[in-house]
């Protein structure tokens, strides 16, 4: 491409995305396209011969627009947010323009170096235990599966790496951990049975002596446990585990602890949240996403560790191709996760740390959690509501519920759920809550702001009036 096309074209595009990003507000949230739709208008066959930038873009519009589910719109309350924001997207492009490749300090030395500062500000802004050292992963789901390979090496003195798993290990997480857990300890291979789902309390939190008991009966069977999985703020309803607790019996047990707090941890920068964190003195692990609630763009998932030596070497190799002179000298955080290839991902989240600066990321945090608290009072006052869960942070978990059975009371609600989302002006999901049918409004994008909200409760409410007079 011609340097002076790639310029106009650069300068368009920048301007489509900054018109985007007040008229987002102006597209559905969630696609309206049906399954089949976008593929329908796509050829099957390569093309042949290049096009014109310009056609593409026209395409781009027409055909890929439709295909989208607004993440950056306000009125984004379904899962947790994914979210950008102007100076991550500055960021990034400037990483698409460099293209580097940084597995290695060599391959970038500026992406290893700036990764190593920028996580030692997010550690601080934290206040994670002091040595604890950080490194970016894609996701959450990877740096729970490099804690659980890690936490197996340290119960098996690195032999299983070598040799395989010769004795089963037992990992602990809480009913209500997410996933990614169940998926890590199968890739692990501490294999799904091996995963004890310890029961919680009224507020959906590990109960850490339900925890001590499985580990005891697990160690009569004559089994090892191995690991245990803390959450900050679970999936379902941002519960959180009491850290201190968990914390001491892994080390009366010599057990792994990794904590998962995936969308929850961003709050940690907030002086009143952070009795969340008590206990992390004990903690041999811990992820957040920066690409949830720090406002940078997905991917980017901040993991730190206790021991980096530990991870080191449950993940280094040392192909000649890859040693430099400096190997003694550096940081090669391809030795710190599962994939060598890596992208220059600490740049745009150096530009969001710099452009909002501590006291302005608080701001926008505290806001998302003060107009949780807000919605949490409507739900409480209105007839044929209620809770479904505490609110800890930004995250309400509610029903409709006008008092019939509860094999209705979840068929109601999906409904509503359904009705809600259909316009396109708002977009919730669900959970289930000891098996009943929940929707949640997950606050954290962010451009929400109160209108926003009362928006949502608005049409919440006036579907749910429309819904309890339909028959069933
Ligand atoms: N852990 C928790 C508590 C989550 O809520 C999520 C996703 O929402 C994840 C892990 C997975 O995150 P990721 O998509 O970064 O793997």
């Amino acid at each position: 491409m011609d340097k002076e096309v790639f310029r106009q074209f650069g300068y368009k595009f920048i301007d489509w995305v900054a018109d985007y990003m007040t008229e987002v507000v102006k597209y559905p949230v969630m696609s309206q396209v049906k399954p089949g739709q976008i593929k329908e208008r796509l050829p099957q066959q390569p093309p042949d011969k290049g096009e014109p930038i310009e056609r593409i873009f026209d395409d781009f519009k027409e055909i890929i627009i439709p295909g989208i589910t607004h993440w950056q719109h306000p009125c984004w309350f379904a899962y947790f947010p994914a979210n950008n924001s102007p100076p991550s997207i500055l960021g990034e492009l400037l990483t698409a323009g460099l293209g580097v490749q940084c597995m290695i300090w060599q391959t970038s030395p500026v992406a290893a170096e700036l990764e190593e500062v920028v996580l030692e500000w997010l550690r601080k802004m934290l206040g994670l235990p002091e040595g604890m050292a950080g490194v970016i992963q894609d996701t959450a789901s990877t740096a729970t599966l490099c804690a659980l390979l890690t936490a197996r090496e340290k119960a098996t003195n690195f032999e299983a790496n070598q040799r395989g798993l010769k004795k089963p290990l037992v990992v602990y997480a809480s009913e209500e951990a997410h996933s990614s857990i169940e998926k890590g300890v199968k890739i692990a291979g501490y294999g799904k049975e091996n995963l004890r789902l310890i029961p919680t309390d009224d507020a959906f939190a590990m109960i850490p002596e339900k925890l001590e008991e499985a580990v005891i009966v697990d160690k009569k069977r004559g089994l090892q446990p191995a690991c245990v999985v803390a959450t900050l703020g679970t999936t379902s309803s941002t519960a959180i585990d009491p850290l201190a607790d968990i914390g001491k019996i892994c080390h009366q047990h010599d057990l792994w602890l990794h904590v998962d707090a995936a969308f929850a941890g961003t709050a940690g920068i907030l002086p009143e949240k952070k009795w969340m964190l008590e206990g992390a003195e004990y903690m041999d692990s811990f992820v957040f996403n920066p690409h949830k609630w720090m406002f940078t763009n997905f991917d980017c998932s901040a993991y730190f560790v206790k021991d980096p030596g530990a991870l080191i070497r449950t993940f280094e190799i040392h192909p000649e191709y890859l040693k430099t002179g400096l190997d003694a000298q550096v940081k090669n955080f391809r030795d710190w996760g599962i994939q060598l290839g890596r992208r220059f991902r600490a740049l745009k989240l150096w530009f969001v740390i710099r452009y909002y600066g501590m006291e302005r990321l608080q701001e926008m945090i505290r806001e998302h959690i003060r107009l949780a608290k807000l919605f949490k009072g409507w739900v409480e006052n209105q007839e044929n509501f209620e809770l479904m869960a505490p609110v800890s942070l930004s995250l309400v978990c509610f029903r409709l519920n006008d008092g019939r059975d509860e094999e209705a009371l979840d068929s109601l609600n999906r409904r509503l759920l359904e009705s809600i989302n259909q316009n396109g002006k708002i977009y919730l999901t669900h959970t289930t809550l000891r098996g009943k049918y929940t929707l949640r409004l997950a606050i954290g994008q962010r451009l929400t702001e109160e209108r926003h909200v009362k928006e949502a409760w608005k049409l919440i409410t006036s579907k749910a009036e429309e819904i309890l007079k339909m028959p069933y």
